[in-house]
């Protein structure tokens, strides 16, 4: 199997998870979380890297994109 084809088999799962930047309702850090979109919107609870303290995040997809991301205390 050449490069290429191997190539399109692998990036159109990668391209479903997009990386971004949300600021912890608790601790005020800035983090990155990863958004996995495949799956349409989503609610899911996930902890601070820095606090580890659980934050509710949730966004919609439309068009292959997030949007409305939002992030919520979970307690
Ligand atoms: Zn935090």
């Amino acid at each position: 199997m050449d490069r290429g084809a191997i190539a399109a088999l692998i990036l159109p799962m990668n391209s479903a998870i997009v990386e971004s930047r949300v600021r912890c309702p608790f601790c005020g850090e800035r983090i990155s979380v990863l958004l996995d979109l495949s799956g349409g919107g989503q609610s899911y609870v996930e902890d601070c890297q820095v606090c580890c303290q659980p934050m509710q995040l949730s966004f919609d997809v439309n068009d292959g994109d997030f949007t409305n991301l939002q992030v919520a205390c979970a307690v």
